[in-house]
């Protein structure tokens, strides 16, 4: 191979043994997991909002944006379940830019792997045992899951991600839910066909071993917009969408079929204010039909301390650096007046 192997990174069990979570904080988790589940297979009607940063860019800032959240929790708590976005490793369409904490744990300095690991499951860690709440993180990298899978309670298969089979046969050996989005050419059948692939049981290789995984029934779908061939970004979360969506869900024969609707990305344009619209407009089509509230279990929101977004060199505090976010105070709102709404 043409790279350096440049050192041996500790492996999963030793991360955990070297910070690991106490047993009242893993009891929080337990809990927390149990209600999100029950979200998926339609024992609870909470809705869910997974929503926090594009990118968990500077620790103080996420612990600041998650601390305020947290707050908010309790008063939404009978209508809502709030879950974290803490993203710590994006994709890049070219390769390029900021990747995330996992490999730039400053992002204004190079790639460190070995600070970068140790920071993400510290800042997940931390998420817990200082605010209460589990986070979402994207699963990027199938193999690094277990660094952090004692204190995720929700992870997402990216849009340009949702089509690698590494990606689906791990889904199925995850416990939590797994959204799989739609792929950036929007084609719903290759997101749903990743969902089948997650529900069922496999035997494949992962880490070096041969694992056996018993399927992930929790594994649903995630529509994020798409790009067509003209880079036109087109939305996928209308009424007719929705319901065509639950047509599909019903004809595979998929198990406790479910969406989360991303309001930013390709449903927006990130145009980030139309989050606000995007979610109001979502749940009137819940309102306006029987299947669509069974199907729809809550919203995937870009949200942050600043509206808008900045250059990774960009100096804003809680300003995100990656997708344009709306900021803490339209965010509040927003999840005010949704809780209201529903
Ligand atoms: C994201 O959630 O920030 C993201 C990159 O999403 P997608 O995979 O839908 O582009
Ligand atoms: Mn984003």
């Amino acid at each position: 191979m043409n790279c350096t192997f440049k050192r041996k990174l500790p492996i999963p069990k030793e991360l955990k043994e070297q910070y690991p979570v106490k047993e009242e904080h893993a009891k929080i988790k337990a809990e927390r997991d149990e209600k999100i589940k029950k979200v998926f297979t339609g024992e609870s009607d909470k809705f869910l909002l997974i929503i926090g940063p594009c990118s968990a860019d500077y620790e103080s800032s996420v612990m600041d944006y998650v601390t305020r959240l947290s707050k908010v929790q309790e008063d939404v708590k009978d209508k809502l379940l709030l879950i974290p976005r803490v993203y710590t490793n994006k994709p890049r369409t070219t390769g390029e830019g900021y990747k995330g904490m996992l490999h730039q744990p400053d992002p204004l300095t190079d790639s460190d792997m070995l600070k970068g690991v140790t920071k993400i499951r510290k800042l997940h860690r931390r998420v817990l045992a200082e605010t209460g709440l589990t986070s979402a993180d994207e699963m990027l990298y199938p193999d690094n899951y277990r660094y952090l899978s004692d204190l995720l309670s929700y992870v997402a298969v990216g849009a340009r991600s949702v089509e690698n089979q590494q990606h689906r046969l791990t889904a199925s050996g995850i416990e939590i839910p797994v959204g799989m989005k739609n792929p950036t050419g929007g084609d719903v059948s290759v997101m749903l066909n990743a969902i089948k692939a997650a529900q069922g049981s496999h035997t494949f290789i992962y880490r070096g071993w041969e694992v056996e995984s018993t399927g992930n029934e929790l594994a649903h779908a995630i529509m994020r917009g798409r790009t067509n061939s003209q880079g036109q970004n087109i939305s996928n979360y209308h009424y007719e969408d929705l319901l065509r969506l639950s047509e599909a869900y019903h004809e595979k024969g998929l198990k406790n079929p479910s969406v989360i609707i991303d309001t930013n990305h390709a449903n927006s344009g990130k145009q980030f204010l139309e989050q606000i619209r995007i979610s109001h407009d979502v749940i009137h089509s819940i309102h306006e039909n029987g299947e669509i509230r069974k199907l729809v279990k809550g919203l995937m929101i870009e949200s942050y301390i600043e509206d808008g977004n900045q250059p990774v060199s960009g100096t804003v505090y809680g300003k995100s650096i990656t997708d344009p976010c709306l900021g803490w105070e339209k965010s509040e709102k927003l999840i005010y007046e949704i809780a209201d709404i529903l």
